[in-house]
């Protein structure tokens, strides 16, 4: 059992971020945000895969313009997911000229790093957060290492040069995230923002150091933490790096919501990184969010496609299902289900799962026994195996998760 870090807990439009809440997914838009359309049809896809916040980018006073016409076209959607706002560079502009852009976005993400220099980085900075405190918004103050605060950058490395015995460049750049992270939370405290309305997130490339930056950040507050590892990169590098860095994190009880940078391939889904988050989370056994589908790798005892087949058609029938499964069975993304290729692990791993299927492997009788919590319930075969499992798997659903029928057994379910 993980046990989280209490932080304070931010309501991000209706969305809990922090306190006692689950671990929140959240996502971001890669549409270009003067394109409503787009962008809308992208935030209601991120929203239906699962992600509970959507981040978009403001970056000129167009996307601020439009952001109105985002949300209406959400709610013809009856999409109501809480849409973050990305600022850099002009967001004290934007925010201030386009009032309906600031009151309908559920949070404001501020870069410090760029917000300015000098005095106008204070200015900048403080006209945001009267906007927050104005509207009553929380804010995202996140650090990214692609764009330090270069000035508090460089006063760190010259008191630095200083000391008896010098940290290394690496280690000051570190120590500069989390200064700058919790230096501005301090400020927008000081400009009149409730310490309930501030999440933290500093975010860099590479894992030992992402590791090592929200451990110091989280001993040093109790803000809610936005966790993920900045430009992840693509495939299963961005998946693999990424799952390695937050589920150290994650473990040591550290997150209260999370992001996969993933880059998606040219014409790839945008929704891959929500799916991704939802795998760390529910990996960890933090949370719940698709039936999990154990299979084996398949070897040379799996000689024909069937196995794989099978283990594909039920993954996207579970998937597929869920979409109605959610609404109508409580609990069912806690189902475990288990395809398995041969006899040698097949049965013992079925009778783990909720429901199991064991194929016949190459040279095995062409017959393949289902397991129901933990007994031989059938065996099937023929051409018809795979329609057969999905038909028992969809009365297991019925039978264990639907309040009416709690009580009753499969093998009643089928009388
Ligand atoms: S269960 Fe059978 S087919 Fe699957 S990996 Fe093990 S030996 Fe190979």
């Amino acid at each position: 059992m993980i046990s989280r870090k209490k932080t304070v807990s931010v309501d991000v439009g209706g969305c809990k971020v922090g306190g006692d809440a689950p671990i929140v997914v959240q996502s971001m838009t890669n549409t270009d945000t003067e394109d409503a359309e787009s962008t809308a049809k992208q935030v209601a896809e991120l929203a239906q895969a699962g992600s509970e916040l959507v981040r978009i980018t403001v970056n000129t006073r167009e996307a601020a313009a439009t952001v109105p016409v985002i949300f209406e076209k959400l709610d013809k959607m009856n999409v109501k997911v809480p849409v973050i706002g990305d600022f850099h560079f002009n967001g004290h502009l934007l925010l201030k000229k386009y009032p309906e852009c600031a009151k309908l976005l559920a949070k404001y993400r501020i870069n410090p790093g760029n917000v300015g220099f000098g005095r106008k980085h204070d200015d900048n900075f403080r006209q945001m957060i009267e906007v927050a405190v104005e509207n009553n918004k929380p804010v995202r103050i996140g650090v990214n290492w692609g764009s330090l605060d270069q000035a508090l950058l460089a006063k760190m490395m010259d008191d630095n040069g200083k000391l008896a015995e010098p940290k290394t460049a690496d280690e000051v750049l570190m120590d500069a995230m989390v200064e700058s992270a919790i230096t501005s939370a301090e400020l927008a405290e000081n400009y009149g923002l409730g310490r309930d309305k501030i999440i933290l997130s500093a975010k860099v490339s590479n894992v030992q150091s992402l590791i090592k930056v929200y451990r110091d950040l989280s001993k040093r507050s109790d803000y809610p933490l936005h966790l993920g590892l900045t430009e992840a990169g693509m495939g299963s590098k961005g998946i693999v790096a990424s799952s390695a860095a937050l589920s150290i994190l994650l473990q040591e009880g550290i997150g209260d919501t999370i992001r996969v940078s993933l880059t998606p391939r040219p014409g790839g889904e945008r929704t891959e990184e929500v799916l991704v988050s939802q795998q760390i989370l529910q990996s960890l056994g933090i949370r719940n969010f698709l039936p999990a589908v154990t299979a084996c790798p398949g070897c040379g005892r799996t000689t024909s496609t069937l196995f794989q087949e099978l283990a594909e058609q039920i993954q996207n029938y579970l998937n597929q299902q869920m979409k109605e499964w959610r609404e109508v069975y409580k609990g069912v993304e806690a189902l475990r289900v288990a395809v398995m290729g041969c006899v040698v692990n097949g049965p013992g791993e079925s009778k783990h799962a909720d429901i199991g299927i064991s194929l016949p492997g190459t040279g095995e009788e062409p017959r393949a026994p289902v397991y129901v919590d933990g007994k031989l319930f059938t065996t099937l075969q023929g051409a018809d195996i795979a329609i057969n499992f999905m038909s028992i798997v969809n009365d297991y659903v019925d039978s264990h998760f639907n309040e009416s029928s709690k009580n009753r057994t499969v093998e009643e379910f089928l009388v």
